[in-house]
């Protein structure tokens, strides 16, 4: 996988260089990159739904109790808050240090804006279908569980996992011999969902290069002038909170060697990153956690499947950067009531985006909205998106896995 992660990207990087915008490259792109890496995204997306549905409530009723069930959720929700607390502290710290939003400007500013007007047209228009909170924390209880499975890849799937650990803590209170079928249907769709994953794989590397190919050949390595710092300010950060935070909470939380945990999640490392998407990577980390790190199934599933889209650390510290940069780059000056509500923001951030690629972006375009920095200017940073979004879905997932790690390890269910 790490080779055809490799080769995609270098290939990529020269077809650009040598030929640029040429036509056959497009087409190269369009028709066998593209579809290639589509096939692999498609046939893990398709299981995602059924996997969580059947491994959440296998997970709960694995866990057993619902007063152990509560406890593991409880660390879970405390450790997440710390993690992404942490992040964005590292993110927003080193934004105000660098600030590498003074150095562009006006024009550059327009001249970005302009090359991503439709794109950012389309993430404002989706903020702007984003309901009031308390609507939005009503909705994570679904009316139809159907619709939310539905809906689930674009951001419906905390209402499914909502309705899942409740079907499960029902279920585990009415289930005895007679109605043991469904614990035994349930089984059967989790090894089938696996199976497929399984498929997907065997195409990773080539899938894998070919994600890569896609974006470098396209892009190339130029950066969009000025936002060289601003890019290295985000992978900074996410490089601390990977590197420091996390290897601290391993070590003292978790007592396990960080490097060689970090060794033995690098699977899971190469997909979140290529797929860009935390929801795409669930199934790797989900055997993973268990193949190679030991966590008993009965804590990592919860954690892990819940975590995939509530504990998304590295998302928090993007949406702390970015808002702040945004702020410099159209000199806004932010009063300390708005930063801290830009952090605690950024924290939520967190828990309500969707792991899919770019599902930080209509969030982002709320923040500005609310602390009056025009949410045109997110198309500032499109041209750097996709880059960006691949590093923070690895902190996204391996916070996940860290997770499991520490509250297993606290549960007395690791064997690492
Ligand atoms: N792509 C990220 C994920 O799936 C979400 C985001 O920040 O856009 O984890």
């Amino acid at each position: 996988m790490l080779v055809g992660l490799l080769a995609g990207a270098v290939l990529g990087l020269i077809a650009k260089s040598l030929f640029g915008e040429a036509p056959w490259l497009e087409a190269l792109i369009a028709n066998v990159a593209y579809p290639l890496g589509q096939i692999f995204l498609r046939l893990i997306f398709m299981v995602v739904v059924p996997l969580v549905f059947s491994s959440l409530v296998l997970g709960v009723l694995e866990i057993g109790d619902v007063k152990q069930l509560g406890r593991v959720g409880f660390k879970a929700l405390v450790y997440s808050l710390f993690a992404s607390a942490a992040s964005v502290i590292i993110g927003i710290a080193l934004v105000q240090l660098v600030k590498p939003g003074a150095g562009i400007d006006a024009q550059t500013r327009d001249k970005l804006m302009a090359g991503f007007a439709k794109q950012s047209d389309k993430a404002i228009a989706n903020a702007k279908a984003a309901k009031p909170m308390i609507e939005s924390l009503l909705d994570l209880i679904p009316k139809n569980p159907l619709q939310a499975a539905v809906e689930a890849l674009q951001g419906e799937m905390l209402a499914l996992m909502v309705f899942a650990v409740l079907f499960a803590v029902a279920y585990s209170r009415v289930r005895d011999e007679e109605n043991e079928a469904l614990r035994n249907v349930l089984v059967g769709v989790q090894k089938a969902s696996m199976r497929i994953i399984d498929w997907a794989m065997s195409l990773a590397p080539f899938a894998v290069g070919a994600l890569l190919f896609s974006v470098t050949a396209r892009t190339g390595f130029a950066l969009a002038g000025g936002l060289g710092s601003y890019v290295l300010v985000v992978v900074l950060g996410l490089a601390i909170q990977q590197f420091v935070v996390f290897f601290a909470v391993l070590k003292v939380l978790g007592g396990v060697p960080p490097l060689e945990w970090w060794r033995r999640v690098r699977e899971v490392v190469l997909t979140a990153f290529s797929t860009a998407s935390s929801n795409a990577t669930l199934p790797t980390s989900l055997r993973v956690s268990e193949e190679k790190l030991g966590v008993q199934p009965r804590i990592g599933t919860f954690v892990l499947t819940v975590g995939s889209t509530a504990n998304q650390n590295g998302t928090a510290l993007f949406e702390g950067v970015t808002v702040l940069f945004l702020a410099q780059v159209f000199g806004v000056d932010l009063t300390l009531g708005q930063q801290v509500s830009v952090v605690v923001m950024a924290i939520l951030a967190g828990v309500g985006t969707a792991g899919v690629p770019g599902g930080s972006l209509p969030l982002i375009v709320l923040v500005l909205q609310s602390v009056g920095i025009p949410p045109e200017g997110i198309g500032i940073i499109l041209g750097v998106d996709r880059f960006l979004d691949m590093c923070r879905t690895v902190i996204n997932v391996t916070g996940d896995l860290v997770a499991a790690t520490v509250i297993a390890k606290s549960e007395n269910a690791l064997k690492f």
